[in-house]
């Protein structure tokens, strides 16, 4: 409030308080006409502050004397017991206007401290649900607009350098400010408009730490007052600091801790393909030498059946050397995108006969059931990479299904999709398993298992995907896996 108004204010209070004793003089005595001049200093210490107050009583203890206290109209007072109301009147009046002070004073500071705390709130819940950099970033900048009445720019650590992160619109950031906030950053401490440093900034800086380490700088362009928010603004703007500093900080972490992740688990698969394909190369050439050295050095010895029996193990092993470099050249082109589909309109029977062709020589003794309709089946298809695909689900179908059991292929047509199904009785898979078998690399370990890399049933995956459609394992009611091959039928029923 002006200060010339209050002044006029008093008297006005003054006054009115005189004018009501007058009113009420016909009724009441001198003495109780001081409780009048006591309610106008509640009524100045509550409008118009302390110093205003403690005028009011001494305005009213003369006011008082002057109009009421025998002999009226002058300052001389007959009775000198009156001394005592006029000593009473100040002392109260200055008493109350130092109470009424003290409790305004408290419940500014409990508001302030009220309007903190729902700052500092806001900003722990914005920064919480953050997920990441960016949105740690934006939620800091647009918090102190928010709750400082201010605009904010947020200067983040590259090395031993800084670059503005974000600001809010409108806000200059030039090379002076950058200058300051430099200073801030490498020397720990706030700088800038209400600071002994670079006081004739626009803007305060504060440092955002955790313990010593710097990871940027908040500067803060107060739109009001800005000289002397500093100090009234200091526990705020500590706690401000700290709070984004440790968000900061958890985003660098996680950052860091994925980084740390991705590695291990790029090790992890470099490791992988190297065991699996050191094991996978070796042991068919290991077979294969082994025949072939017997061979040379035993010919003579050797009867024609076994010699037959040595060549037939080779021959498998070659092949089995030859899917394991195909799977890993394929895997290689499905990564980088090589993979050209041939489309053409194929029936399943034809994609059916010839993976059964090419597994023929490992199917020895077991029963494949086929149920294919009748009718034609037709879809639009790479029929050399479906081949593959099917070669790849029979093949695990018989490598871990007991050797009595069945394997069952069936295919059916809706108007939407195409299903190719490969089940067998073998001891399924743990459900949590179900997707990740078709993950690169991932083998479940069965203590008697058969050999593998785990590659097979990625480039199924990758192939079906190319065609547009979608591969899935499920457990079969009564043991046993099943393979669903869907493609999509779109466009593709062309007879
Ligand atoms: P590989 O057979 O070379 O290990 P795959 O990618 O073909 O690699 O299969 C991944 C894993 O899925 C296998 O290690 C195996 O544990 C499991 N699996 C695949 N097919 C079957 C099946 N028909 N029955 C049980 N488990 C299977």
């Amino acid at each position: 409030m002006h200060l010339a108004f209050s002044y006029v204010s008093v008297l006005l209070l003054t006054l009115t308080a005189t004018l009501f004793c007058e009113a009420l003089r016909p009724y009441v005595s001198p003495v109780n006409m001081v409780m009048v001049y006591l309610v106008a200093v509640v009524l100045s210490s509550l409008w118009l502050g302390q110093k205003q107050a403690i005028l009011t009583a001494l305005l009213g203890v003369l006011a008082f004397d002057f109009f009421f206290v025998p002999p009226r109209l002058t300052f001389s007072v007959a009775d000198k017991e009156y001394l005592i109301t006029f000593f009473g009147l100040f002392g109260v009046g200055v008493i109350i206007s130092a109470l009424v002070a003290k409790v305004q004073d408290r419940a500014e500071k409990l508001k302030a401290r009220e309007a903190e705390t729902a700052s500092l709130y806001r900003l722990s819940k914005d920064l919480a649900v953050a997920a990441d950099l960016q949105a740690v970033v934006i939620s800091i900048v647009k918090n102190v607009e928010v709750s400082m009445d201010a605009r904010a720019v947020l200067f983040l650590a590259d090395g031993d350098r800084l670059h503005v992160a974000d600001n809010s619109s409108g806000l200059n950031v030039d090379t002076e400010c950058e200058k300051v906030a430099l200073w801030s950053f490498r020397s720990l401490r706030p700088a800038g408009s209400g600071t002994s440093t670079f006081p004739l900034s626009e803007m305060l800086f504060i440092p955002l730490q955790v313990l010593e380490t710097p990871l940027g700088v908040l500067g803060i362009h107060f739109n009001t007052e800005r000289n002397t928010r500093f100090e009234q603004l200091r526990r705020l703007l500590e706690a401000f600091g700290t709070q984004s500093a440790l968000a900061l900080e958890r985003i660098r972490l996680s950052q860091q801790a994925e980084h740390a992740q991705l590695l291990k688990a790029r090790e992890r698969l470099g490791r992988a393909l190297l065991n699996s394909v050191s094991h996978d190369l070796r042991t068919p050439l290991v077979t294969i030498t082994g025949v072939l050295s017997t061979i040379r050095d035993e010919e003579h010895q050797l009867s024609e059946k076994v010699r037959k029996d040595l060549v037939d193990t080779a021959w498998e092993e070659a092949g089995r050397l030859n899917r394991f470099v195909g799977n890993l050249l394929d895997m290689t082109r499905l990564e980088a995108g090589e993979l050209k589909l041939k489309l053409e309109t194929c029936d399943v029977q034809d994609l059916v006969g010839c993976a059964l062709a090419s597994v023929e020589h490992r199917l020895g003794a077991r029963i494949v059931d086929v149920q294919l309709p009748s009718d034609l089946l037709l879809a639009r298809m790479d029929l050399v990479l479906m081949t593959q695909v099917l070669v790849n689900l029979i093949d695990n179908a018989l490598k871990y299904s007991p050797f009595e059991s069945h394997v069952e292929i069936a295919s059916y047509a809706d108007n939407k999709h195409l299903t190719i199904e490969v089940a067998d009785r073998g001891p399924g898979i743990p459900d949590h398993d179900l997707t990740r078998i078709f993950d690169k690399f991932y083998r479940i370990s069965v203590p008697e298992g058969a050999g593998g890399t785990g590659l097979g049933l990625s480039i199924c995956k990758g192939i079906v995907e190319a065609h547009g459609g979608r591969i899935y394992a499920e457990n079969r009611r009564g043991g046993g896996l099943k393979f669903v091959v869907q493609l999509s039928q779109e466009g593709g029923q062309d007879a």
